[in-house]
Order: structure tokens, then C-alpha cells, then sequence
């Protein structure tokens, strides 16, 4: 179900990011469109080289530049587009009301400084508090997101503790300011599965404590299926299709989502046979025309998917899909072509007679 407007938190527009490399101008974000809600937590799914991280990187303003460069679009945040804020304005906006965590917690501490140190520089970058304040937030929130003895702790270095307690320090460190909105980008993928599960509860837990907003990128359906109200399926500098995730999971309607979904274990599931989706994700120096995914694609229509990229249609309340299958031209080439395409009701894993 979509929400009323003063329910969106972050709404981007249009976002095309390149990247300008020897090799060639690396077509990494074509057109992304995402509104995030107040206190949901949003999905962001696809294959690596996606664009995921890029539209992370693009949200805080912070794409390596050069080669990379935002061309285009807006990242609406309380009603002000960032990219038009100062770099002393968007500072006080990162880290503040919006964090961010990475994948990997060791490349992304320094290990030349006690954990309480960063926690702290975190905390009087953004609050007018005391060094010893500082460090006392910084025991608190050391705590409440489970690191144990963490008076004593908030003194060692990154290398004194194991990768799940890392991937807790940073996150302490995005929470220390109590953002509005936490990019979380792999937060578990470098984690054994009973840390990844712990961490995912703690996000989970912490996003309800500090009524947060979390856009939780992965390559995991199962990690998404666990976590998240809303899922944006990404693919290859799109987003493909965007809803409920009760809806995605239970009818997707882009065929590289139930791609994706088909391609995962199910012993209560309907089908007989896992799915696959056939080639890799193309290289974006020299992308595939219009429909990206049309190489790839079992319902690919010829003439019409490789010339005009189709435009974003709303199939139901709050499920909205890029592809031709549901657009006018898609309708009108099935039936010149005497061939049914419509794939939204079909269960996973069964292909159209
Ligand atoms: Fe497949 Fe065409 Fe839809 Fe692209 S637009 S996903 S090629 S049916």
C-alpha cells in the first residue's frame, strides 16, 4: 500500500551516477526512483554490479570523485534535495541523520585507535558534549548493541576483538547520534551464520528502539525475507520491481525477481525445480539496450525490449514494476505476435504455456 507523502523519509528521483575510468564511462547507476518510509526498513536486492553500493555511496554523497560523478536526479531528505547542500552541510547531515555501516567492520575502523576513541569522535563531531561525556555515550551504546564488559572494553583496539564484535562497534558508532536512516550495506555477509543471525536481530532490535529507518542492501532474498516491510529489486543500474514483501515473495511480476526467488531452496514450495538465471550481469561500460536484463531475460520480447526501455508501471497499490510485459507497447506486441507474456499470477518455477 503506498503511504501519504509526509510518511516519506528519503525519496530519490532519477539518480544516474557514471564512472568516467580508462577502460570507458562505467554506466554503474542508470535511473533509480525509491521513496523510504519512517520506520521501515527497505530491502535493496540484486546481483553484484547491480548498483546497490553505488546508490548508497550516491544517498551520502560520498561516490569517489573522479572517476565517479552524479549526473543527474534528486535525494530528497526532509523536504531539502542533498545534493544541492554544501559539503559543510551534507557533513553535518552524515553520520548525524544518516549512517552508514560496511560489509567489512576491519577496513572500515582504525586500528591505530581504540574503539572508544572512534565511538567518541563520532559523537562531539555531531553533539556538544565533553571528551569524558563522550566516552561515557559511548559505554552505553557500547552495551546496548551487546558488547560485554563495555567500560572495559571502549579501551582496546579493533584487533582485539573478533569480526561479529567489530560489525557491533560500528554499528554503536552509526547509532551513537541517533540517525533518522541506516544504510546497511552486507552488514553480516563476512560473518559465520550464528553472528549474522545475531547482528540482523540487533539491527532489527535497534531500528524499532531508536524508531529508525534502515535500507539494508544485500544479494541475500532470505536475509531480506527476515528483516525487511519493503523490497527494491536492482538490476544493473534499475530498480526492476518495488513493493510489499509479502506481495514480492508471493507473486513478483519482474522476471528477473522471480528469477531470483526461484533460485532459492524452498521444501515448502509449490514447484518442482529450482530456477536459474542464465548468463551474468553485463558488463556497464557497454550495457545491453533499453531493458537491460533482455539477454538474459525467457520472456524477452524482440523488438520491443531491446529498443524502448519500459517505464514504470504501478500493477497494484505500492507494487510497481519496470518491464514490458505490463506497459501498452508490451500488451500490444503480444497481441500482434498472438503470444501471452503475462507472467505476475503464475506461480514461481512454472513457465507460461
Ligand atoms: Fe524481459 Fe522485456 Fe521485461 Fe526486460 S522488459 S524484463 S526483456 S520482458
Amino acid at each position: 500500500m503506498s503511504r501519504p507523502p509526509e510518511d516519506v523519509l528519503l525519496e530519490i528521483k532519477g539518480l544516474k551516477t557514471y564512472f568516467f575510468t580508462e577502460e570507458g564511462v562505467v554506466k554503474a547507476i542508470e535511473s533509480v526512483d525509491i521513496e523510504v518510509y519512517k520506520s521501515e526498513t527497505l530491502g535493496l536486492v540484486g546481483e553484484s554490479g547491480s548498483g546497490k553500493s553505488v546508490t548508497a555511496l550516491s544517498i551520502l554523497g560520498i561516490v569517489p570523485d573522479p572517476p565517479g560523478k552524479i549526473l543527474d536526479g534528486q535525494v530528497v531528505f526532509h523536504g531539502q534535495d542533498l545534493r544541492h547542500l554544501s559539503d559543510a552541510d551534507m557533513r553535518k547531515i552524515r553520520g548525524n541523520q544518516i549512517a552508514m555501516i560496511f560489509q567489512d567492520p576491519m577496513t572500515s575502523l582504525n586500528p591505530v585507535f581504540t574503539v572508544g576513541d572512534q565511538i567518541s569522535e563520532a559523537i562531539m563531531l555531531h553533539q556538544k558534549v565533553s571528551k569524558k561525556e563522550a566516552k561515557e555515550k559511548s559505554i552505553k551504546i557500547m552495551s546496548l548493541v551487546g558488547i560485554p564488559s563495555a567500560d572495559e572494553r571502549v579501551d582496546n583496539y579493533p584487533f582485539e576483538f573478533s569480526g561479529g564484535m567489530r560489525q557491533r562497534v560500528m554499528i554503536a558508532m552509526a547509532l551513537s547520534c541517533n540517525p533518522e536512516l541506516l544504510i546497511a550495506d552486507e552488514p553480516s555477509t563476512s560473518l559465520d551464520v550464528t553472528i549474522q543471525a545475531q547482528i540482523l536481530e540487533l539491527l532489527k532490535a535497534t531500528s524499532e528502539e531508536f524508531d529508525m529507518s534502515i535500507i539494508l542492501i544485500t544479494h541475500d532474498m532470505g536475509v531480506i525475507a527476515e528483516m525487511c516491510d519493503r523490497v527494491a529489486v536492482m538490476y544493473a543500474g534499475y530498480i526492476c520491481e518495488i513493493g510489499d514483501i509479502m506481495i514480492i515473495f508471493k507473486s513478483p511480476f519482474h522476471p528477473y525477481t522471480r528469477g531470483l526467488l526461484g533460485a532459492i531452496p524452498r521444501p515448502d514450495a509449490e514447484r518442482e525445480d529450482l530456477t536459474i538465471i542464465r548468463g551474468a550481469i553485463p558488463n556497464l561500460i557497454n550495457p545491453p539496450s533499453a531493458c537491460r536484463f533482455h539477454p538474459r531475460c525467457d520472456y524477452f520480447m524482440q523488438g520491443l525490449c531491446d529498443v524502448i526501455l519500459p517505464s514504470i508501471i504501478e500493477v497494484e497499490p505500492g507494487h510497481d514494476i519496470r518491464c514490458h510485459i505490463y506497459t501498452e507497447e508490451g500488451k500490444a506486441w503480444m497481441q500482434k505476435h498472438g503470444q501471452q507474456r503475462e507472467i505476475g499470477k503464475i506461480p514461481i518455477g512454472k513457465a507460461i504455456n
